[in-house]
């Protein structure tokens, strides 16, 4: 294979790689720090492969270990990117420090071993920051879930494994070999900087932009105003949540309904109506505990997912979120403003209840509450209760 071909290429590659990370800054306010340093760091090794194939015009040492300072500086730079992700940071002396010592390495010793240095130790350092980059994208929370991690992880590990092999086994080989070792190595190692500078951009973007799409997701299955799921994300969560419980467990859901909401907020104001409405989801939500799933359907009329749950036991957490609401409202120091909920009740005797016919019993209960004089909970009546489940 031609080497300075893929110098070229690998040059070429990594500029588009600069271009295209620059190009999705501009549209992830969110991740502009990490982008912009993996965009320099692609420009850094873009020069650096600049540099390496014209280190010979450059005096004494000069030209390899300007090569290896600016290449040890845009991997520093991925790694550092790869920290952003979670808010991390490495310490600036860390990146200098060793940056120094590469420097310093080789005007001290660069003279008589530039073979050595330039085909094998120089990998190490390489090798040990592409392996704390995957690890650091391994243990990214904000990477946890998303398709594209593995990839990217894959790519940095694969890197230094390849660059450990460089510092560690083509020593060996070569001694035993001879040196046509070192020219397929030196094809290789050009071979797969072509494939790591498209992979590695190409993973990262991905990464990116599924965060992004993730986020996206969640707000649209969010109520703005309250945090809870809204009707879309209830139903596209819910059934999930409900295949998950015990099979043979009971199940309930409460259909909840501020009792005269229309009145508090011709009285108070619709901004009061709002903390009113916020207030109800803080507390469902704490009442409810963390098994359950909680939703605002719309307007003031809300739902609560309780899994393995009887409807004994649903009924009292229905009962307590009322009981705790109209106090909590009421008192001075929170809104001061007389505040009730309606609740029905419908229980599902299996995880695969169809939860639309099961919210339809719910409310039907709802309407019994609000019948019967409203701050209350009511249960569905058997014969409504077994059309659900
Ligand atoms: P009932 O006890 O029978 O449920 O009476 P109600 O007044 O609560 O019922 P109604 O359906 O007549 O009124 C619901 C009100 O909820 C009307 C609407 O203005 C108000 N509302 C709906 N969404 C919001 C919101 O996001 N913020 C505020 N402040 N009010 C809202
Ligand atoms: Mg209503
Ligand atoms: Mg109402």
């Amino acid at each position: 294979m031609d080497l300075a071909t893929l110098w070229h290429l690998t040059t070429g590659t990594l500029l588009v790689a600069a271009a295209m990370t620059l190009w999705e800054r501009k549209a992830q306010a969110r991740r502009s720090r990490e982008l912009g340093l993996w965009a320099l760091a692609y420009g850094l090794f873009a020069f650096g492969c600049i540099l390496a194939m014209n280190r010979s015009l450059l005096p004494g040492v000069a030209g390899p270990a300007a090569t290896n300072v600016v290449m040890m500086l845009g991997y520093s730079l991925m790694l550092q990117g790869a920290l952003a992700l979670d808010g991390h940071r490495l310490h600036p002396a860390f990146i200098a420090g060793p940056l120094a010592f590469i420097g310093a390495a080789w005007f001290a010793v660069g003279a008589g071993s530039a073979d050595l240095l330039w085909n094998h130790v120089s990998s190490f350092p390489i090798a040990v920051v592409c392996a704390l980059t995957a690890l650091a994208l391994l243990r990214s929370r904000t990477a946890r879930g998303l398709r594209s991690r593995p990839i990217a992880v894959a790519v940095f590990a694969g890197h230094a494994l390849f660059y450990g092999a460089r510092a560690f086994a083509v020593p060996v080989l070569a001694s035993a070999y001879g040196d046509a070792v070192l020219s397929i190595v030196a094809s290789l190692t050009m071979y797969e900087a072509v494939l790591f500078s498209v992979a590695m951009a190409m993973s990262l973007l991905a990464l990116v932009r599924e965060e992004d799409h993730a986020r996206l997701l969640a707000t649209a299955r969010t109520d703005f105003l309250t945090d809870l799921n809204n009707r879309q994300g209830f139903f596209e969560l819910a059934p999930k949540r409900l295949s998950q419980a015990e099979k043979n467990a009971r199940h309930a859901l409460l259909a909840i309904d501020l009792d005269n909401f229309k009145a508090i907020n011709d009285r108070y104001g619709h901004e009061a109506g709002d903390r009113v409405l916020k207030l109800f989801a803080s507390i469902a939500r704490e009442a409810a505990g963390p098994d359950a799933m909680s939703a605002r359907l719309g307007g003031e009329e809300f739902a609560i997912l309780l899994p393995n749950m009887t409807g004994e036991d649903a009924r009292l957490v229905g009962q307590s979120i009322a009981r705790r609401f109209a106090e909590t409202a009421a008192r001075d120091d929170e809104l001061g403003i007389p505040a009730t909920v309606s609740i029905g009740l419908a229980e599902a005797g299996s995880r695969e209840a169809d939860l639309t016919a099961l919210l339809a019993t719910a409310d039907r209960a709802l309407y019994q509450a609000k019948m019967l004089g409203r701050n209350r909970v009511e249960s569905a009546r058997p014969d409504q209760a077994a059309k659900a489940a």
